[in-house]
């Protein structure tokens, strides 16, 4: 995806920086970066004038393309004991029928969607890489060349994680049949990243990183192994903890939970995210702290497959970092996914105004600000209101009631928790305006796309 090289002046009457919301903020930028900012000024005559409160965007953590087109479909009881396993059952099946341009197809449609909900950048976790039956395409990376498209096509940027996926347990256990279409070896899969590597050259918005699906997927020569051929500061992604049989049968396997087992036997540090980290003692919550690995929260599906409770408040208590993902994409509300997380807490402690740390007592602005840094650092990119960062930024609707008759200070909390309309009018990427009013350029064409492919895919019609 091309960046503007011109250089452009914006003006925002509010604008959410680091330091909060200010007002009259004059921003340059040029290549797609932020060079000057300053507040208190007027608009200039060669200034864009953007029409309501702006705030930075915010990076998505976690994602699965292709699952969005399940979404809505695991809600029927088939079992009385359904649990995330059984929702996988029908993740398995779906898997079996997408072709590569299917894939490309939903994973644009996706897009566009998170872009309108304020997300402009991308960590997905792709794991979809072979033919049904575990074939490789005749390019290998061929499924990771459609996401690439994708994402260019619906202009956000994406943070490819090409997952390594070998095994179905703990311990190095063969691979089952719906698997088949996931599973690389170690020297398999570092030809996959090189490809991706290549792939991605000159292409400023998009990042590239490493990722292991689980500890049950990876042995731990395989995540040495890689570790040492790529010697990059990359992101490097896992699923971890996200579910108690997970921690019970790595108990069974090493005599350690898993985020223990991965400090002891391999170690992370800020390279790391560590998605869903749900079940987590006191001494793993300080551990992931204090390294400054990232938490990879997806509150909606975490409830939606019954994961369980992210223990926020005491990972905030110390200082951790986390972010937050869309994952299977049963929501692609930026609002529900934090609204949930503190929710979550305020259920589970009966008590009111969890997630808030001593410099910062109003829950959204925290929310926000939390998700933002985690965020940025999982997918390596630098979005935020400020000189030498990317200029990704929305603005939103000064029309709706809360925000024309709103304070500046009581914007984020009015907005997260009290308003479910999207009011996220324009959004911007690297200083391009990708939504504009509600709507993006190309919309009409991929939904008609993604209509037939759904229609297919989960209908046979
Ligand atoms: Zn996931």
């Amino acid at each position: 995806m091309n960046i503007n090289k011109q250089r452009q002046i914006f003006f925002a009457k509010q604008a959410w920086l680091a330091t909060g919301w200010q007002e009259n903020v004059l921003f340059h930028v040029e290549n797609g970066m932020i060079t000057e900012l300053a507040i208190n000024q007027m608009a200039t005559a060669d200034s864009l004038v953007l029409s309501g409160p702006v705030l930075p965007s915010m990076p998505n953590l976690h994602s699965h393309a292709f699952q969005r087109v399940m979404a809505g479909m695991a809600e029927v009881s088939l079992n009385p004991n359904d649990s995330f396993w059984s929702w996988r059952d029908l993740m398995y099946k779906v898997v079996q029928k997408l072709t590569p341009e299917d894939v490309r197809i939903i994973a644009t449609q996706l897009y566009i969607d998170l872009l309108k909900a304020g997300y402009t950048q991308i960590a997905e976790f792709h794991y979809l890489h072979h033919q049904v039956g575990g074939k490789p395409y005749q390019d290998t990376a061929e499924m990771s060349h459609q996401m690439i498209q994708a994402a260019n096509d619906a202009g956000i940027g994406i943070t490819l994680l090409p997952v390594l996926y070998s095994h179905s347990g703990f311990g190095g256990q063969a691979a089952n049949n719906g698997q088949a279409r996931f599973i690389h070896s170690t020297e398999d899969y570092l030809q996959l990243f090189a490809s991706c590597e290549q792939a991605l050259q000159d292409q400023p918005l998009h990042k590239l990183g490493v990722c292991f699906h689980s500890l049950r997927a990876v042995t731990k020569v395989q995540i040495e192994t890689v570790l040492d051929a790529i010697k990059s500061a990359c992101p490097i992604h896992i699923h971890i903890a996200e579910q108690q049989k997970e921690v019970r049968d790595c108990l069974a396997w090493s005599s350690q939970r898993p985020v223990q087992w991965l400090h002891n036997e391999i170690g992370f540090d800020a390279r790391w995210c560590l998605v869903h980290a749900t079940h987590l003692d006191s001494q793993e919550i300080q551990t992931i702290a204090q390294q400054k690995a990232v938490a990879g929260l997806c509150p909606t599906t975490e409830a939606n497959l019954g994961d369980g409770i992210f223990p926020a408040t005491e990972f905030e208590q110390a200082n951790g970092r986390w972010g937050i993902g869309s994952d299977s994409h049963v929501s692609l509300s930026l609002v529900e996914e934090l609204r949930t997380l503190e929710y979550s807490q305020r259920l589970r402690d009966q008590q009111r105004n969890r997630l808030h740390r001593p410099s910062q007592a109003r829950i959204g602005d925290n929310l926000y600000q939390q998700a933002l840094l985690g965020g940025n650092q999982a997918c390596q990119v630098s979005i935020g209101l400020q000189e030498h960062h990317r200029a990704d930024f929305i603005v939103l609707d000064e029309n709706a009631p809360f925000v024309a008759a709103s304070q500046a200070k009581d914007l984020l909390n009015r907005w997260l928790f009290a308003c479910n309309d999207n009011l996220i009018k324009d959004v911007y990427v690297a200083g391009n305006a990708v939504i504009k009013d509600f709507h993006h350029a190309e919309e009409e064409q991929h939904k008609a796309d993604f209509i037939k492919v759904v229609k297919k895919v989960m209908y046979d019609s």
